[in-house]
């Protein structure tokens, strides 16, 4: 057998004392990891960015073999690893488990704080993309203004030359109300509740979520139950704390409306605690400090949601990832393992703990639709790759087209950097093929990057599942769906 077909051998972490790769962390000691790649290349072959570009080294080297490399001579990690997306394509390809994004994030979250000039160009602006959640109330204070000087074309030619921040792509609109306040508006968590109870009178369901055991987020879900003092068959009210991110509460409410008349159409009362940026963009530019104080609200208050009964959502694939993955990858916080076991992507929930399925079939839209449908790396790295076509499938007057299995190229903030565009869009251009051969009415997916890349690269208009689960389950006449 070659090298690069065998397993190395006694990898398990048990036969080594560790080695502190990063000093200041014993944590981060990735050792048995990185002794689990045999070489096979398989996620090499699976990165988008490698593809495309010829002078990126690949997952492998950024991981495994940058960690071989600095424990024998100290090297100092390469500054390739600033090329990486984060799409974690290669941590769902590897077949050996090797943490290949917990070591890019860790080895990017270095390269910034030892070997990036803090008054750099390229430090400033990707600090500036890592922290939307900061600039955002700011800008959606006088959305409107705000819209119409992003919106210039001297603005855009300004932000490329100053920033480095492409100036190919048009700055996402602000709403002029954010989902908050309009949740604030509507009567907040009481309001919910009364309309959830009201939901379960109709419904003739009683007030406790079902688990569907055949799915095994649903056993993981009854471990974890159990665990925090519950039992394996729930009792606890039907109760989410909606985790709704930066974007669907500045930029896309309508999202996130939808999914609190989805969730009220089922019975279930929704909370939406304080909440900070989920990370995502933090752990892609190396600013680990700020995404950890993030993590510090966010692993507080969802912790607390879960002592009160609730289970978490998030609409956002790539704030579901890093909560479920992230977070207990890279920091070591109170509650941070029973919140990532308890987060949940808002379709894939519903699908487990109610019966969707049938709840869906021979329901209609107003008009008859059909999607060309990217699923977002983040969201098959979560293995829900394909519940949307499923579930869209049982809606009538409902066409859904997989686009198929390739990154969109956006990837978050990498797309909007002026020296990736290109590559950004060489990436995505089968999924810009695939959505023109669909001929369909609208692109859908469930991340918002992703959203902005389809419509850029196609001219569709974007919309996100959810939205079409509440044209379907809710309608338009009901007060749900005015409120
Ligand atoms: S896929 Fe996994 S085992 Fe194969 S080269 Fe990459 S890290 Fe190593
Ligand atoms: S996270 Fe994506 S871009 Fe980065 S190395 Fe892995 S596959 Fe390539």
């Amino acid at each position: 057998m070659s090298d690069a077909e065998r397993p190395t051998e006694g990898g398990t972490g048990d036969d080594f004392e560790p080695i502190q790769v990063f000093p200041e962390a014993e944590e981060m000691d990735l050792r048995p990891g990185a002794d689990n790649c045999y070489k096979c290349s398989t996620c090499d072959t699976n990165c988008p960015v490698a593809e495309v570009d010829d002078e990126f080294p690949g997952p492998k080297f950024q991981g495994p073999e940058q960690w071989r490399l600095k424990r024998q001579d100290d090297h100092d990690v390469d500054d390739s690893v600033m090329k990486c997306s984060n799409c974690m394509r290669c941590d769902s390809a590897c077949p050996s488990d090797v943490p290949l994004s917990q070591m890019h994030n860790t080895a990017r979250g270095e390269y910034v704080d030892e070997r990036m000039d803090t008054f750099s160009r390229e430090y400033v602006r990707n600090r500036i993309l890592a922290n939307y959640r900061r600039l955002a109330p700011l800008g959606s204070m006088f959305p409107r203004t705000t819209n119409f000087v992003m919106g210039l074309s001297a603005t855009q030619w300004l932000g490329e030359k100053l920033l480095g921040i492409t100036s190919e792509r048009e700055f996402p609109s602000f709403a002029t109300e954010t989902f908050r306040e309009w949740w604030d508006k509507r009567g907040g968590a009481a309001a919910s509740r009364k309309r959830a109870q009201e939901a379960r009178e109709r419904r003739g369901g009683d007030a406790t979520s079902k688990l569907r055991a055949e799915d095994p987020r649903a056993r993981r879900d009854q471990d974890s139950s159990a665990s925090r003092g519950g039992t394996s068959d729930r009792t606890e009210p039907k109760r989410i704390a909606y985790f709704h991110g930066c974007y669907s509460n500045y930029n896309t409410p309508e999202v996130a409306k939808s999914l609190v008349r989805v969730y009220e159409h089922f019975g279930y009362e929704i909370v939406v605690p304080d909440q900070h940026c989920s990370g995502t963009p933090m752990f892609a530019n190396g600013m680990i400090d700020d995404a950890r104080r993030s993590a510090e609200t966010n692993v507080r208050e969802l912790a607390a949601a879960l002592e009160d009964g609730a289970d978490i959502v998030a609409s956002c694939s790539s704030c579901s990832m890093s909560l479920r993955q992230e977070y207990p990858e890279l920091f070591d916080l109170a509650g941070i393992e029973d919140v990532a076991a308890n987060t949940w992507d808002a379709v894939e929930y519903l699908r487990v703990h109610e019966d969707l399925e049938a709840e869906l079939e021979g329901s209609t839209v107003e008009d008859d639709l059909s999607f060309a449908y990217h699923a977002p790396c983040h969201a098959r790295n979560q293995g829900l790759d394909g519940q949307t076509i499923e579930l869209l499938s049982r809606i009538d007057g409902v066409e859904a087209h997989d686009v198929g299995d390739s990154c969109s190229g956006i990837s978050g903030t990498y797309g909007w950097k002026a020296e990736n565009y290109d590559t950004s869009m060489k990436i995505g251009a089968e999924m810009f093929e695939h959505m023109a051969d669909a001929n369909a009415d609208t692109g859908l997916t469930e991340c918002p990057t992703c959203s902005m890349q389809m419509e850029h690269g196609t001219g569709y208009e974007i919309t996100h599942t959810l939205e079409v689960l509440d044209a379907a389950l809710v309608g338009t006449e009901t007060e749900g769906r005015t409120q």
